[in-house]
């Protein structure tokens, strides 16, 4: 890679639009229209350059109103698939010999078409995914992040590496993009993953196909032609909506996959790491995979804290975005001496949370997903009616959509299986401690290990958590969703996954090899 001058202004975080100002608020109904009108329309797969149709079509809904279709989709076969990793592998090497510089400007324009369409992708997220509007304006803020702060990651990459000169030597390192990726994103963030998994890819020099989730492929679409529209090659990448089931194996099995960046539940991870691991016939690598799995994150509520705060960020926690983020609180582990409290100011609060079609911007819930989750909620909402006390909620929410109520569940032992396995909706567990340690230990009770957070006052307790809470992102005094790019590198440990730092410096390695160069120049 050639060695860059370009500099760019220090990264900020995108600001968030404020919805309570009336001109912003009208621009965002505008918005819901304009998307709204275009429901229904019909997206085509894009494989080597060229916009594929197939015979099977599956449609995404708007799951605060399943009646209502946001998108047509073509439905990849696994032998599309396998033409669309053909594709990407023939235009490898030229799009790795562009320079570095270039592919950083094409980013660069991405984050900027994004900037000018905001609101209109916030619309798409409210309607698809069931976003609120501040949690849809966080994710198109973060999608903007990722481009803007893996421009400036890839043009420290590009410059000379350091390296110690032996005598005699020129002695160098740099970075090779690996070939082709697989990118295959959860519909929970499917415009700011997707596009972190996929712009992280490309601006290192590999190609992608990219296999959106089934829920929320309508985004997906949109953030593939915004990435033509900004420069990207139509030959960088493939766009292969389908049934994960169905094409899955095909993609990651291909002898010419060279890494999986997948984001997903902690079983499809796990499949996609053990057949990744087998060498096909004629495959010449080691596949790299990067697997960012589920979540069963925990809230330690020390004797010694700020109650009201901490209720604060429980409920926001656990509660927003429907309890579908991996960094959602699922457990609140309460010291017994604050417990009765802590439950009596908790329990108003759920109660006063608004449940409802994510489009209205009074509703601080949306829908779940999709019927399979909801009743998958539901499922896990009966099972923990059993093994503890169903303080508030408990069932279904009004309404034509997917709306399960903010449920929280008390005196939940930790072999509880509400306890221990990721339920992904609005459902919390809270679990009495003894004491600090115990507490410390029953959050760690866990196959997981990606948020967590911890209410003290106690600088000793804060001391031992920073140390032994084993988490990838751990929080101190706040909630522990909400990661920010650049400030809160973002990946988790144990089933959690690979530990990815998304977000953080260093995230664009897991995409490049490095090479060393030793030169005898005496
Ligand atoms: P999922 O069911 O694992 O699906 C994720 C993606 O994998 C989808 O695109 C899906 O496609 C695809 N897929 C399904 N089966 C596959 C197979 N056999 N081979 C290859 N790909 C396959 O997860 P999800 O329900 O979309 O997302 C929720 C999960 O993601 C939760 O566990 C959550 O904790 C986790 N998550 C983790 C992070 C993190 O950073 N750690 C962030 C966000 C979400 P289809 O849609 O077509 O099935």
């Amino acid at each position: 890679m050639a060695s860059q001058t370009q500099t760019l202004p220090e990264f900020r975080n995108e600001p968030y639009t404020d919805f309570s100002v009336p001109a912003n608020r009208r621009a965002m109904e505008a918005a819901l229209e304009k998307v709204r009108a275009e429901f229904g329309h019909e997206y085509d797969l894009l494989i080597g350059g060229e916009w594929v149709k197939t015979v099977d079509k599956f449609r995404s809904l708007n799951p605060s109103n399943p009646s209502e279709v946001v998108g047509v989709h073509q439905k990849a076969t696994p032998d599309l698939a396998a033409r669309a990793i053909e594709a990407a592998y023939a235009y490898f090497p030229d799009w790795s010999a562009t320079l570095p510089a270039e592919r950083v400007r094409k980013l660069l324009r991405t984050a900027q078409l994004l900037r000018e369409r905001k609101i209109e992708f916030d619309a798409w997220l409210v309607y698809e995914a069931g976003k609120t509007w501040p949690e849809a304006e966080a994710e198109v803020a973060e999608a903007i992040d990722f481009c803007e702060y893996y421009a400036r990651e890839m043009l420290r990459l590009a410059t000379p590496q350091p390296t110690v000169q032996m005598p005699g030597e020129k002695d160098e390192m740099i970075y090779l993009p690996l070939g082709v990726g697989v990118i295959i994103p959860p519909w929970n963030f499917p415009l700011a993953i997707l596009a972190g998994m996929t712009v992280a890819a490309l601006v290192t020099g590999n190609t992608v196909v990219i296999k959106p989730s089934s829920d929320t492929p309508t985004i997906a679409a949109k953030f593939a032609e915004l990435l033509l529209e900004a420069g990207f090659p139509a030959r960088s990448f493939c766009f292969l909506p389908g049934s994960g089931s169905a094409v899955g194996d095909v993609l990651v099995e291909h002898p010419k996959t060279r890494f999986v960046c997948f984001t997903g539940s902690r079983d499809v991870g796990l499949r996609i790491n053990e057949l990744a691991a087998k060498p096909q016939k004629g495959q010449r690598w080691i596949k790299r995979v990067i697997a960012e799995m589920g979540g069963k994150d925990a809230i330690i509520v020390d004797a010694e804290s700020d109650l009201d705060k901490a209720v604060d960020a429980v409920a926001a926690s656990a509660f927003g975005y429907q309890g579908q983020k991996c960094s959602a609180c699922s457990r609140a582990i309460v010291d017994q001496r604050i417990y009765d409290e802590f439950l009596a100011k908790l329990k108003p609060k759920a109660e006063a949370i608004t449940v409802g079609p994510s489009d209205q911007p009074g509703n601080f819930m949306g829908p779940v997903i999709s019927e399979r989750a909801k009743r998958t909620i539901l499922d896990y909402i009966e099972v923990g009616s059993k093994e503890g006390k169903t303080i508030t909620g408990g069932g279904e929410a009004v309404g034509n959509g997917y709306f399960v109520k903010p449920t929280i569940i008390a005196d939940i032992d930790s072999k509880a299986r509400i306890f221990q396995e990721e339920i992904f909706g609005p459902v919390l567990a809270v679990t009495k401690a003894k004491d600090f340690q115990h507490a410390l230990k029953l959050a760690n009770d866990s196959e997981y290990g990606l948020t967590g957070a911890i209410f003290s006052n106690n600088p000793e307790h804060v001391r031992e958590a920073r140390e032994k809470f084993f988490v990838g992102n751990l929080y101190v005094n706040r909630k522990c969703t909400g990661a920010m790019v650049g400030a809160h590198p973002f990946g988790g440990f144990n089933m959690s996954g690979t530990d990815s730092k998304a977000g953080g410096p260093d995230y664009l390695l897991l995409f490049l090899q490095a090479k060393s160069i030793a030169e005898r120049v005496s």
